[in-house]
């Protein structure tokens, strides 16, 4: 960075910090602020990446389409009640609406009004920035418009509100990404606004549950605000509007009762709240990317490890919402006790956010691996959420196991759903200096400038259901760079990689990116045949003996009834039923056993966990 431009950038974060007030120019149209770590690989922009046809292109397809429709006098209604504004229009239902019934654990309507709002901003702007839709992007300016008017300094909103932070930390990042990705030119003086408003309402740090819970409180949900989330957001804003004051907030809500025990590889998880403490993890990986403390590294790695030894072989956690004590056999005794085995949609967005974070700051692979596993066990089955705001939200792993919509509608999970969605492209590639790192197996191209060349990538492929993908270039001119291929560490020994149909010389390591460099031109192609062998993972060590059947990325799910007596090398032995089919099959004393992985399930019951004889 030129000296000028450094100049610049202090002066005007002088300017912003001391008078809090904002550029009148674009914002983005002015650099961001300086940070101090820019990790080893960056993310393309949405428009760099786009889905082809397949099921997650589906997902994103219909999650946009469903929230360009929604009723806009719905959304804003919420904050105009509170406010003492006319309120047009029809209620929301569910979590979403502003009435006086909610009453835990019975009754979860107009549990938190308006609290997903962001969130559906947020999709809508990355939508727009992945499709280039205009009226998508209309209608994330005019939400902007008229939230904004409901944004007095007093913040009415906000009076006796169960989880100010939970609601503003969503509103805040509907902002910045109605700023960032929708071009929206009032959405940061909003932001900031938004931030005045809800301030009085803020502890003075961030607050677990149990100091919550030790603090007065005139309801149990008034214990269930998310603090220690927000810092993510507070360095984003920052970063994008150069206002010192956000970095500044930011600081003063890092849970350092959490991450510092984390940064020194302490497990502070069990019993916790799941999905919010995976989601603070990326406000770890903010105040390390901002601050340039490693600390903050190390906790959001710690961290994400700590979660991992307690997945099921979904990639899924926390049953119940909480994390469980290791060592004790708990996870798997959370299979007869409960259906709520995984916050599904939330889970898997936070799940790909720290793991983006994390592959782009040490490029390392098995982040991708952990990704990919969430990816098609648990969201790529989720179903869809319907016009009136049904949603799924658990993965159920319980012997009994079926997938049901949640029965609350527009809960947490129809926030994070349309969001992640449109997060799985740029999920799936990653821009290093010297090329292209290829991440997710997913149907999509992507296209960018190497040293002032244009290069298109395209993938086909139906993996996971199939073992190959096919990489071809379309490239202006010759040029000379390295595409960087995931082997995830599963992969088996027959693994093979080919280029223009010749076998390629690199030396092919399971659990590491591949180095491909050449001089690529016009018409290349890469194929990629990934052995996926079965194998079989236990629940946890205390259970070596109840076990679920792994093909590569994917868990197989057991369909139908299940014979008294199943032995190990029955299960890995299990064949595919046919090429047009995803179900598996496995030879018993008691016939044949189909196995079926979550995305090709509907409503028939299934079983993840089997035991098989010692
Ligand atoms: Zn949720």
């Amino acid at each position: 960075m030129d000296a000028t431009r450094r100049q610049f950038l202090r002066t005007s974060a002088m300017v912003a910090g001391s008078a809090a007030v904002l550029p009148s120019a674009p914002a983005w149209a002015l650099p961001s602020a300086e940070v101090a770590i820019s990790p080893t690989l960056s993310v393309f922009e949405y428009s760099q990446v786009q889905l082809l046809d397949g099921p997650l292109r589906e997902q994103f397809v219909h999650n946009h389409d469903l929230f360009l429709h929604l009723d806009e006098d719905a959304l804003l209604k919420p904050f105009r009640q509170r406010e003492g504004m006319p309120a047009p229009g029809p209620d929301m239902g569910g979590w979403y609406d502003n009435a006086d019934d909610f009453n835990p654990p019975e009754n979860f309507h107009a549990f938190i009004p308006g609290h997903s709002f962001g969130q559906y901003l947020s999709a809508l702007a990355r939508a727009y920035a992945v499709t280039g839709d205009k009226p998508t992007q209309e209608k994330v300016h005019r939400l902007v418009r008229a939230f904004a008017a409901t944004v007095e300094p007093s913040g009415k909103f906000y009076v006796d509100y169960h989880l100010p932070a939970y609601t503003f930390d969503k509103t805040s990042c509907g902002l910045i990404d109605a700023h960032e990705f929708a071009k929206c030119p009032d959405a940061l003086e909003v932001h900031w606004r938004a931030t005045q408003a809800v301030l009085p309402y803020l502890p003075e740090k961030a607050l677990s549950r149990a100091e919550q819970r030790a603090r007065p409180h005139k309801s149990v949900a008034d214990t269930w605000d998310e603090t220690y989330t927000l810092p993510e957001n507070f360095f984003l804003a920052y970063q994008r509007s150069r206002n010192s004051r956000y970095r500044d907030l930011a600081i003063r809500f890092i849970e350092q009762d959490y991450f510092g025990p984390l940064s020194d590889d302490q497990n502070v998880l069990p019993g916790e709240h799941a999905y919010s403490h995976v989601n603070a993890l990326s406000s770890a990986m903010q105040a390390y990317l901002v601050l340039g403390d490693e600390k903050y590294l190390r906790a959001a790695r710690n961290g994400l490890r700590m979660v991992e030894e307690q997945s099921y072989a979904t990639g899924g956690w926390g049953p119940d919402e909480a994390f469980v004590t290791p060592g004790k056999g708990l996870l798997d005794a959370s299979l007869g006790t409960t259906h709520a085995s995984f916050e599904t949609p939330c889970g898997s967005y936070g799940h790909f956010k720290i793991t983006r974070y994390l592959l782009r700051a040490t490029g390392n692979s098995r982040y991708g691996d952990s990704m990919e596993r969430v990816l098609y066990n648990t969201i790529a089955g989720a179903t869809p959420i319907l016009a009136d705001g049904t949603s799924f939200y658990y993965s159920d792993y319980n012997y009994q196991g079926s997938k049901v919509h949640h029965k609350d509608k527009w809960p947490c999970c129809s926030g994070t759903f349309p969001q992640l969605s449109a997060d799985y492209a740029i999920s799936s590639y990653y821009r290093s200096r010297d090329g292209i790192y290829v991440n997710l197996f997913i149907p999509s191209r992507v296209t960018w400038s190497q040293n002032n060349t244009q290069c298109t990538l395209t993938q086909t492929t139906n993996y996971p259901r199939t073992n190959w993908i096919q990489l071809a270039f379309a490239m202006a001119r010759p040029e000379n760079f390295t595409v960087y291929l995931r082997i995830p560490a599963w992969a088996g020994a027959k693994t093979m990689l080919s280029i223009n149909g010749s076998r390629a010389q690199e030396t092919i390591e399971p659990g590491k990116f591949l180095a491909c460099q050449r001089t690529w031109k016009d018409n290349d192609r890469i194929e990629l045949e990934l052995e996926m062998p079965l194998r079989l993972e236990p629940t946890d060590d205390q259970n070596r003996n109840n076990v679920a059947l792994m093909r590569g990325p994917l868990a197989l799910f057991a369909i139908g009834e299940i014979p008294s007596r199943l032995r190990r090398e029955q299960l890995l032995a299990a064949t595919a039923v046919a090429s047009s089919s995803d179900d598996w099959t496995a030879k018993t004393e008691a016939g044949s056993l189909t196995f079926r992985p979550f995305m090709a399930i509907m409503s028939e019951r299934y079983r993840l966990y089997n035991r098989v004889e010692a």
